[in-house]
Parts: structure tokens; sequence; C-alpha cells
């Protein structure tokens, strides 16, 4: 049977530490503030946004929450970040996903100060990535990456297989996880074997939305399991990608949906938003 990847208490070990830093900032006067941009009501981002804001109030982070109608036009955001971007006393702002079809999701996502981009979206933090230089990276990739890093494991030389290349994990997740030297496969919907590239895999991170993609058979005994899924399922609740009963049986290791990467996540965002503080100056 596998160890569990406790995303929870990894989470409470880089929390404790932000409220650290953020109360090192209070006591030179300056109060961490995050802002947070939602435009429509789409019930997932309404509920990400008002559990994040609970999340701030315990590390003693200010969080502003703007509520947008969702028929509002790209001009009325536009000025929003750009005043967010201007104003001193705000040093993160994240733009909550999906924007409706109206708006010009990549324009917004690239007006985004770099600075004060704390989910890695605008195309200089993507640029930085690539480069292997410092930037804002965006949390879900992270919290894969820490949820690897906290099994002990070097990746130096091992084989990391990483299923789905979407814009929000597995592409970032790619350049982000080379620093730590593992040989890297990328796989996604037309990958010939994908079970066969699974198993050839030390370390398997799944990132696709798609329930029970990824069964025990697939996987190397003693391989280390990540899994960002998040596929609901009928009746309430959640799932991820790879199918638990059967994957634990032979990993070492497995992160649990939920309980294990989405657990990470709002706390990885405000460790962007000090290491952002750190960047702008403060
Ligand atoms: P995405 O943009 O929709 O990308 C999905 C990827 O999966 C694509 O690259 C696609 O391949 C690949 N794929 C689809 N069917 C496949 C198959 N049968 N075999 C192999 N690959 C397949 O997704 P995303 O936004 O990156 O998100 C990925 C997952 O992470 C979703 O479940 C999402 O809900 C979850 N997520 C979790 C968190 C969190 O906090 N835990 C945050 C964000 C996202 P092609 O490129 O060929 O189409």
């Amino acid at each position: 049977m596998a160890n569990i990847i406790d995303g929870k208490l990894i989470a409470k070990e880089i929390r404790e530490k932000v409220a650290l830093d953020v109360e090192a900032f209070k006591a030179k006067g300056v109060e961490p503030r995050l802002a947070v941009v939602l435009v429509g009501n789409d019930p997932a981002s309404v509920w990400y946004a008002k559990s994040k804001k609970k999340a701030a109030e315990k590390v003693g982070i200010l969080y502003d929450f703007y509520e947008l109608s969702s028929e509002t036009e790209q001009e009325e955001v536009e000025i929003l970040v750009d005043r967010l971007n201007q104003d001193e006393n705000v040093h993160g702002i994240m733009i909550e996903l999906p924007l409706p079809a109206q708006l010009d999701k990549d324009k917004i996502m690239g007006m985004v100060d770099p600075l004060k981009d704390v989910d890695g979206v605008n195309p200089i933090n993507r640029g930085y990535i690539l480069q292997g230089s410092e930037g804002l990276f965006p949390a879900t990739p992270e919290s894969c990456i820490e949820c690897v890093l906290s099994t002990g494991i070097d990746m130096t030389g091992k084989k990391a297989v990483i299923v789905g290349r979407g814009e929000t994990v597995g592409k970032p997740l790619v350049f982000m996880l080379l620093k730590y030297n593992p040989t890297i496969t990328v796989c996604h919907s037309r990958t010939k074997n994908l079970a066969e590239e699974v198993k050839s895999a030390d370390v398997v991170i799944a990132a696709v939305g798609r329930a029970g993609l990824i069964t025990g058979d697939m996987i190397k005994e003693g391989a280390i399991v990540v899994d960002a899924g998040v596929n609901e399922v009928e009746g309430g609740g959640y799932v991820g990608d790879v199918d638990y009963e059967s994957a634990e049986k032979v990993a070492s290791h497995i992160s649990p949906v939920p309980g294990g990467v989405g657990s990470l996540t709002t706390v990885l965002l405000f460790r962007n938003l000090i290491k952002g503080m750190g960047l702008q100056g403060k």
C-alpha cells in the first residue's frame, strides 16, 4: 500500500512560513494585500474565490474581492486591472478563470503586472519559466512539484511522465520540473500508447480531467503518482484522473483527490504574493 502524499500537511508547513513572512512585512509597516477579480458567477470560481478569502484572513493577508457581472465589457476589466497595477497598496492580483466569452482573456492576463501576478499567467512570467530565471510561477504545477518533493525523492535521472499538456497545469509543469533533472515525457490525447508510457515512469503526474484514465495496471511498482485532475462525480464530490483504489496498491506514494494537489494551491498563491513583494522591493 502506497504512502499518502498529504496535501493538507504540506500546505500547513508552507502556511506557517507564509504567516511569519506576513508578520515580518507588517512589522515594517507594509500590509500584504491580494486583489481577486471575478467576472460572472461560475459556481466553482465563486467557491474558490470565497475559500481564498478565508484562507488569506487566516494568515493575515488583506483580501479585496472584486465581483463583476457576467456582462462586464473588456474596457471595464482593463481599467480595473490598470488601477490595481498602479495601486502601491495592492501587492498581488488574481483574475479568476474562466472569463466570460466577450472578454479577451489573453489580453487581460497580459496586463497583470508581472510582479503582482500571483498565479503566473502573464506571458513574461511564462517566459521566465522557459528561461529558468526567477519569476512568479503558476500555483497548480508548483503544487504538483511540492507533492513530488515531499516524498524526498531525488528526481535526477529518473523518468517523469506528465499526462496532459494544458496551459494551466501540464505545459508549464514540463519546464518547471526540468529544474530537478528528471527525463521527461509528455503525454496527451494523441499519444499512441499511454499505458506503455506511464508504465515506464518513476514519477507520474496526471493533469487531464478524465476520471479513471490512469489505472493501477499502468503504473510501475514503486512509482510516485501525483494527481492534479479534478472531475465531478454524479451525486456530488470529485475524483482525480487516477483510479486511486488500484493505483495505491502499486505506487510507493500517491496524492489523493481531494486532499492532494488541490489542498496546496491557495497557500502557494500566498507564497507567490510574498515572493512578488520581495521582487517589488517592499
Ligand atoms: P486542459 O487544458 O483541458 O488540458 C487537458 C490535457 O489533457 C490536454 O493536453 C489533453 O490533450 C489531455 N488529454 C485529454 N484526453 C486525454 C487522454 N485520453 N489521454 C491523454 N491525455 C489526454 O486541462 P488543464 O486546465 O491543464 O487542467 C488539467 C486538470 O487539472 C483538470 O482536471 C483540471 O480540473 C485540473 N486542475 C486542478 C487544479 C487544482 O487546484 N487541483 C487547478 C487547475 C486545474 P490535448 O492537448 O491533445 O488535447
